[in-house]
């Protein structure tokens, strides 16, 4: 019996690509005919054609699945939606843009049912065609939250990974709301053997991503799998408060010993704007954890299937 491998695709938007990617994706096929495919592409609420062309690819190869959001939802609940519904021995995911080539599959393919991995993940050397200021904040990024989380994140790391049927069963037990791959991935462990390849640049169509998504997106990231800032708030509270009680000691000896008369209110303003503003950035971080755990307690469903290839056929 050959052994079914899953690839879960997720599409905002990607009328463009989709074909590309079939193409791509059958001469792949016709490479490893030793196991069975089959390619659930998610469309995350696309307003153009895509879902028209997984329709007709669904229809006419029965390779082909699809899953239809009744709206947005994101990538990460694109991919959960695609994890849950596969049906594949071995599971991963892939962008649509080609910048997960399917050649690597094949090594990827052999590290689990030779080399025994539970895992075999990717991660791009380079970070070619993105934007300097997009590389910079990315580094950072990385470089915060591996100071912050016990968790590891491995920088340059992508989504596109082979799982075992077990690994992804872990991953679908995290039933969080709030979900942040990359730290899921690396939370549930398993062996994961890594793969470097240099990065590729869009087939076609533009990056859903924008400098704002981004970074709600890493401080999701942060705040997902981290609480130090939490202990950096009142870290804050406690040096200020240390250097209150030195300077009013400081005020009290020189007022006894030269009585110098009260001077300057704009340092004065100036101290008041200044603490005010750790006051407030303090309850910022605090009122974001607060806000996840407001989402999480109300249980909504990371997504909302409209339509799949089962109900219309
Ligand atoms: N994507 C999605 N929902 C979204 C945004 C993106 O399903 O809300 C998909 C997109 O269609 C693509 C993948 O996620 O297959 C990665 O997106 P993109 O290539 O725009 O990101 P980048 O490569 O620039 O990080
Ligand atoms: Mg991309």
């Amino acid at each position: 019996m050959k052994k079914l491998l899953s690839i879960v695709v997720p599409c905002y938007n990607e009328e463009e690509t989709i074909p590309v990617y079939y193409n791509a994706m059958k001469e792949q096929m016709k490479k490893m005919d030793y196991v069975d495919f089959e390619i659930i592409f998610v469309n995350d609420g696309s307003r153009d054609n895509s879902l028209n062309i997984m329709r007709r690819l669904a229809k006419k190869d029965k390779v082909i699945r699809y899953i239809s959001f009744s709206r947005n939802f994101g990538k990460e609940a694109a991919m959960l939606a695609g994890f849950k519904n596969a049906k594949g021995d071995f599971i991963t995911t892939m962008d649509v843009d080609l910048q997960d080539p399917p050649e690597l599959l094949e090594q990827m393919y052999k590290g689990i049912v030779e080399e025994k991995y539970d895992c075999v993940a990717t991660k791009s050397t380079s970070r070619n065609g993105y934007s300097f200021l997009r590389k910079l904040f990315t580094k950072m990024f990385y470089k915060i939250i591996g100071s912050m989380s016990k968790t590891e994140m491995v920088a340059g790391a992508r989504d596109y990974r082979l799982m075992t049927r077990q690994m992804v069963d872990a991953i679908i037990s995290m039933d969080e709301y709030n979900r942040y791959s990359k730290g899921i991935f690396s939370f549930v462990g398993f062996d994961t053997k890594w793969i470097e390849f240099e990065n590729q640049e869009r087939v076609a169509g533009t990056t859903k991503w924008n400098f704002w998504k981004l970074f709600k997106y890493a401080v999701d990231g942060i705040v997902g799998f981290s609480t130090a800032p939490l202990i950096f708030a009142s870290l804050i509270g406690l040096i200020f408060c240390l250097i209150a009680f030195i300077m009013i000691i400081v005020i009290i000896v020189r007022t006894l010993i030269w009585s110098d008369p009260v001077a300057g209110w704009p340092s004065l303003v100036c101290i008041i704007f200044f603490v005010g503003g750790i006051n407030l950035f303090c309850s910022g971080i605090i009122g974001e954890y607060l806000a996840k755990t407001y989402l999480e307690t109300k249980k909504r469903p990371v997504y909302i299937i409209k339509e799949t290839e089962d109900s219309v056929r």
